[in-house]
């Protein structure tokens, strides 16, 4: 049996077909490539059944993943997180099946890892020994270090203030690390021009079809853990949207397969108020954002003003008859603590506005009684020690507690 059932690339604004073995980037009409599977082959030799006596990470979904030959596959670990049901924290916001994917428990601590995982190994089977990207962070750590395991040379662009933490990962993996004064789409362009003149392979955002394809086992996960039965609602922290393009994608190629019965769940983008663009996009009814001028959020994953996949996210939220909600840091940050008090988890501060749309969402009775929900917290909080303000109290060598 093959290793892997994917077939091709394809363009979803203009139809246009790619082949898998040679790199490409965007169509040439600009739109981001994503990558179909021989679905129909597949379903006639494999059945949920048999992944149950797989390795618990993501490459347990092997033939739904783009690497032809296992040998390029470059691993850490990661995948198959705890699908956590959250009993207190969903009494406390009267939501019945309250459920947390949770993303902090992968290699590097986030969620990235799964794009970095399959978008490396794909680089490596096409050939690549030079990879570049611009990042707020948590992907560039992520990258940077797969691609360290791959043998692999990059190239970091990141805002000056993007988190130490993520910094200090790429620094350590040996990558070539750059600061820019300015935002991700600022290092975007430093990028893009740098992929032009060396000819380096750019891992930016949905600029290579397979990082989309790493994140959406998130959505194959979410769908064995529940025993192949649909959650009614998915919320997502929305940056880039590939993590809610992914899930998208992934549930809709589970259908296909026969695998999943009932409506694709109601798909949530979550987002900041500080940089909402898919908000008020979806609000408008728009069918593309537009760039958010000065955007500003503690949540730095989720600070992108501008997705080249917008158009892909609002198409998943109209077709599941989602909803994109925006978030105030302040409010995200006491959902943060509700977290850890309830629940005893110390989630990013990006999962703690999903979960704090959640809250709302159900105060609106959008979502409903009885219903079972999902919220992926995309990343571990420690990576994020300034969101906690704490004064805890000092005392003198010989000083008793005074309760
Ligand atoms: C990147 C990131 C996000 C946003 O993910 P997208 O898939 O780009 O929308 C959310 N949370 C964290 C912690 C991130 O690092
Ligand atoms: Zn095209």
């Amino acid at each position: 049996m093959k290793y892997s059932y994917v077939s091709h690339l394809y363009c979803p604004k203009c139809s246009s077909i790619y082949d898998t073995k040679a790199q490409h980037q965007l169509c040439t009409c600009g739109s981001p490539l994503l990558v179909d599977y021989a679905l129909e082959g597949l379903g006639k030799v494999l059945s949920p059944e048999q992944l149950k006596h797989r390795k618990a990470d993501l490459w347990r979904y092997h033939e739904l993943l783009p690497v032809e030959d296992e040998n390029n596959v470059v691993s850490l670990g990661e995948g198959m997180t705890s699908l956590v049901p959250l009993y207190r924290l969903g009494r406390d916001m009267a939501v019945d099946h309250l459920y947390m994917k949770d993303e902090g428990l992968v290699p590097t601590g986030t969620f990235k890892a799964r794009g970095a995982a399959v978008g490396v190994s794909k680089a490596k089977e096409l050939g690549v020994e030079e990879l570049a990207m611009p990042t707020n962070g948590n992907a560039g750590a992520a990258w940077a270090l797969y691609a360290a395991k791959a043998g692999m040379k990059s190239t970091i662009v990141m805002p000056e203030d993007a988190p130490e933490i993520t910094r200090n990962e790429v620094a350590i993996s040996g990558a070539e690390l750059y600061l820019v004064n300015g935002l991700i789409s600022d290092a975007g362009k430093i990028v893009g021009r740098a992929v032009k003149e060396y000819g380096l392979y750019d891992a930016s955002t949905l600029k290579e079809p397979y990082r989309i394809e790493g994140k959406k086992t998130m959505g194959l996960e979410i769908a064995e853990q529940l025993h192949f039965k649909m959650p009614d609602v998915i919320l997502y922290p929305t940056g880039g949207g590939v993590g809610l393009i992914g899930i998208h994608k992934a549930l809709k190629e589970l259908k296909a397969l026969g695998w999943v019965e009932g409506d694709l769940p109601r798909l949530v983008a979550v987002q900041a108020t500080g940089c909402a663009p898919i908000v008020r996009a979806w609000e408008e009814g728009k069918r593309e954002s537009e760039f958010w001028n000065d955007s500003e959020t503690k949540a730095f994953g989720i600070n992108v003003p501008k997705a080249l996949g917008d158009f892909l996210v609002l198409d998943a939220l109209y077709e599941t008859n989602g909803c994109a909600v925006a978030v105030d840091d302040e409010v995200m940050l006491k959902e943060q603590e509700r977290l850890a008090r309830l629940e005893g988890s110390f989630v990013c501060p990006e999962g703690a506005a999903a979960f704090a749309a959640a809250r709302r969402l159900k105060k609106t009775e959008w979502i409903k009684e009885g219903e079972t929900v999902v919220v992926l917290n995309t990343g571990a909080g420690i990576k994020y020690p300034d969101t906690v303000d704490m004064q805890p109290e000092r005392l003198e060598k010989e000083e008793a507690i005074d309760k």
